[in-house]
């Protein structure tokens, strides 16, 4: 606790947490010691943890990277976060991220930009920045974040972590501030594919407080990280292909593509003909969910108040005006406008019935591989600054990451080299859903 506290103070400029909670921490290990010399610990003592700021942890603050959260402080836990605490795992902090998880990059924070820690004029990706830089820097040994459509897995691979987003429903979102309630996962960003399987295995699992969790038997992943049979492996041709993806991306991906066809795995090309469908359906569908999610900060209920508002609207208004940023802004009317009564089948139908047919157009390519391979990103972490401006570049950024989020199914994003400039490029695996299991031992036998 001691070194990461450190490490923390001499880190400050990444900007990567937004409350350290040292005596917290400090009190903790001395319990989590104490057990652990009377041969009581969990399974998780030692572990010096951060958690995404949209993780509920009673009597500590929560913001989402939001002004309009000020001063909130928990009431409860998130289910994730008690089942880690309950292994001994020992809270560090919370950790800077995009607004409402709303971004690729953490520059859409009320608490400014996190800066990647290999180069400090780079994002570290998003919206999960903090949390994957935190694990980057070795300001802990491991953090939980949050994947909407790639948010654990782009940072990750922009900070050379592991990110895993479990299958949708493995985890339970009680204590997960929402985003977009049909895709929003809670995903560990690790050092090792092992404690990813290791705290994938902790959290996941029935939840009396979300009835959506499923039931299925949540296997010791941790426990079974050695593959013992030959796999079929798609990889997505456009990422290799494509003008769009870096040529170090590509030579990467082939790199670890042909690593796999030499251990005796089948590895072939396939296409996904709705690929250009994935990102207006993911975005038409989050901005919907995420306008009646973000309905409930009205200036009244949680934190943020204005001090000018006159009256009952103007304190609506005025308070989410300020309270909300730019981008949560431009997302609450991109929602509302595809829900509203004269677009909804225009947008929001039309969109559920595409997101369908990727639903089984996927579910056809799982019946034929085991796993499906791709690049994370078609870049290494860029310039802060650069796509700031121009919201539909930066949405382009998540081509490959957010057909896991449309479909439920799981992914995980590795380490796969660096470009010549020394950044982190990613490898994508996804499996059917409930696949967590192969995809777990391969990202293993990759690492
Ligand atoms: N970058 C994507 C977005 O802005 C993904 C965010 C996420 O996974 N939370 O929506």
């Amino acid at each position: 606790v001691e070194h990461y506290l450190q490490r923390i103070e001499e880190n400050r400029h990444l900007n990567a947490f937004v409350a350290v909670y040292a005596d917290d921490a400090r009190q903790r290990a001395d319990e989590v010691d104490a057990r652990w010399q009377a041969g009581t610990a969990g399974r998780l003592a030692g572990m010096v943890l951060g958690i995404k700021d949209v993780l509920c942890y009673e009597q500590h603050g929560v913001q989402a990277g939001s002004r309009i959260l000020d001063g909130f402080v928990s009431q409860f836990t998130a289910t994730a976060v008690q089942r880690v605490l309950d292994e001994d795992v020992i809270i560090i902090g919370r950790q800077n991220c995009d607004e409402f998880a709303m971004g690729s990059s953490n520059e859409n924070s009320a608490f400014g930009p996190v800066r990647n820690a290999a180069d400090t004029s780079r994002v570290p990706g998003g919206s999960s920045g903090g949390s994957a830089v935190a694990v980057q820097a070795g300001l802990c040994l491991a953090s939980l974040g949050s994947d909407t459509g790639g948010s654990v897995r782009q940072p990750s691979a922009f900070c050379g972590t592991v990110g895993l987003k479990p299958t949708y429903a493995r985890v339970s979102r009680w204590g997960l501030i929402a985003y977009a309630s049909s895709f929003d996962c809670i995903g560990p960003i690790t050092h090792t594919v092992e404690d990813a399987a290791l705290l994938l295995e902790i959290m996941a699992g029935p939840d009396v407080f979300d009835s959506t969790v499923s039931r299925n038997p949540v296997p010791a992943y941790s426990q079974n990280l050695t593959l013992n049979r030959p796999l079929r492996i798609g990889y997505l041709r456009e990422g290799v292909e494509s003008e769009g993806v870096d040529p170090a991306i590509r030579q990467q991906t082939l790199g670890a593509l042909d690593w796999l066809r030499e251990q005796g795995h089948t590895v072939e090309p396939v296409d996904f003909p709705l690929l250009k469908h994935i990102l207006p359906t993911y975005y038409i569908l989050t901005t919907a969910e995420a306008s009646s999610n973000l309905s409930r900060f009205d200036g009244v209920r949680y934190g943020f108040r204005s001090p000018e508002a006159t009256d009952l609207e103007s304190l609506y208004k005025k308070s989410r005006t300020d309270g909300f940023g730019d981008e949560v802004r431009r997302r609450i009317i991109l929602g509302t406008f595809a829900l509203s009564s004269s677009y909804y089948d225009a947008y929001y139908t039309k969109a559920q019935q595409v997101r369908r047919l990727i639903k089984d157009e996927t579910d056809a390519l799982f019946a034929q591989y085991d796993l499906v391979a791709s690049p994370v990103t078609p870049t290494t972490a860029f310039r802060i600054g650069e796509k700031a401006s121009d919201p539909l570049q930066m949405y382009l950024a998540d081509i490959f990451t957010v057909q896991a989020n449309v479909v439920g199914c799981p992914a995980i994003s590795i380490p796969n080299g660096t470009d010549n400039e020394g950044l982190s490029i990613g490898f994508q695996l996804m499996a059917a859903p409930f696949g967590e299991a192969d995809l777990l031992a391969t990202a293993q036998a990759l690492t």
